[in-house]
């Protein structure tokens, strides 16, 4: 499939008037502009590119009364995430999460979920993470959710909404999310941005932020590092003051995940964390702004240290250490299919197959021409996940072999 019919350009009235303002007043090779074009217009490398690895589909659960549960997700004990949407205000193009483009959860969708999050089998659960798509994109359903979950979830005592709306455009946020929250007592909600520039915090972008802060609100940041937007020093530096200025907290930042067609966007991962760790080690930004880089691989985050890194294959593929066990994963979902990409270490522990990116400078990365596709190895038979269009059944058939055999032991 190319990406041309997968992911079009979709950007903000709001978004392309800042754009004229900073190309006009910055100019078109400033890196302000260049951090807004490289984020959101489509880049010529990108043009029939195929996608090594595309979204997960909704999840779809099963409850205790067999009733199907969609879009619920838990990947920790106390963890689990819903997607409300796979709608968005703005297409990042780093990002495969709309892929799917799936409507809004309707609003018998939503009761099941939150009844199943408030069932005997979640009640490990303490938090929820609202994602999409873009929650803010769906207020009524995402004040439809909060109210569920506060009313029918009871031992969920904070959920997070994760959205781009506040800065890809703040003057179309309806609030009535707002309300649902500060009347719900036995709910805290948080409020996680992306901002992956400083030039991204707009005036009503941190107007809408104050908002939030004084309804009681916590706002957090986590960011992506982006080849060519935020990997400098000074980028990030003056990001990370300027969030703690407005007394946002700076979360974790997503090493770019590994979509064909995005090699320009992506670091390795070995220069996120020398950048990460200088500037850490050089006091180059507050205490309080403590950003951890993470890897979105096939079986949820995994954080990354220098020691994170097993092994590394001739394909550019590392392979990452977790602290999870087979067992424990297969406690929080029973319906877990071990991906192809997983190795299990001898003491339980998984291991994830994790498509590294490079260093090659941004403006240096060429788009590949259709032989050299057609010779590129797909990332890696251990890489597919079962998530591309073939071996889906072959992945989840051979992973739930060997998940059993390991349980067998
Ligand atoms: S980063 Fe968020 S807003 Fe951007 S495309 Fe992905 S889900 Fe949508």
């Amino acid at each position: 499939m190319i990406m041309d019919q997968l992911f079009h350009e979709k950007v903000t009235p709001f978004l392309r008037q800042k754009m004229a303002e900073v190309r006009s007043t910055s100019g078109p090779r400033s890196t302000a502009y260049l951090a807004l074009h490289r984020q959101y217009l489509r880049d010529r490398r990108e043009n029939g590119l195929v996608r090594g690895r595309d979204a997960a589909p909704p999840a779809v659960l099963l409850s205790d009364d067999g009733e199907p549960v969609v879009g619920i997700q838990r990947l920790h004990r106390c963890v689990a995430t819903l997607r409300l949407t796979g709608q968005c205000a703005a297409h990042c193009r780093w990002c495969f999460a709309p892929s799917h483009r799936d409507d809004a959860l309707s609003a018998w969708a939503v009761e099941r979920a939150a009844r199943y999050l408030g069932s005997e089998r979640c009640q490990d659960v303490r938090e929820l993470v609202v994602h999409g798509g873009d929650p803010l994109t769906e207020p009524a359903t995402l004040a439809d959710a909060l109210h569920a979950v506060a009313t029918q979830a009871l031992n969920i005592n904070v959920v997070r909404v994760h959205t781009r709306l506040p800065v890809v455009d703040p003057t179309v946020i309806d609030w009535r999310f707002l309300d649902v929250a500060t009347t719900s007592p036995n709910l805290r909600c948080e409020v996680g941005l992306q901002v992956n520039h400083a030039v991204e915090l707009w005036p009503e972008t941190v107007a809408a932020i104050r908002r939030m802060q004084r309804s009681g609100i916590i706002v957090y940041n986590q960011h992506v590092l982006l080849k060519g937007v935020n990997d400098s020093a000074d980028a990030l530096t003056e990001l990370y003051d300027r969030l703690r200025d407005i007394g946002v907290e700076t979360d974790v930042v997503y090493h770019c995940a590994p979509h064909w067609g995005m090699d320009h966007h992506r670091t390795s991962l070995a220069r996120g964390l020398q950048l990460l760790q200088r500037l850490s080690h050089r006091g180059a930004f507050s205490g309080r702004s403590n950003p951890t880089l993470i890897a979105q691989t096939d079986l949820g985050v995994v954080s990354l240290s220098s020691d994170a890194v097993v092994s590394r294959d001739e394909h550019g593929e590392v392979l990452l250490q977790t602290g999870h066990q087979l067992e424990q994963r297969m406690q929080w979902d029973p319906e877990f299919l071990l991906p192809r990409s997983v190795e299990i270490d001898d003491d339980g522990y998984l291991r994830v197959w994790y498509l590294d990116g490079t260093d090659v400078p941004y403006e240096s990365v060429q788009k590949r021409t259709a032989q050299e596709i057609a010779k590129t190895p797909k990332p890696h038979a251990h890489h597919t996940n079962g998530l591309d269009t073939e071996g889906v059944d072959e992945s989840d058939a051979d992973g739930s072999a060997r998940a059993l055999q390991h349980l067998a032991r």
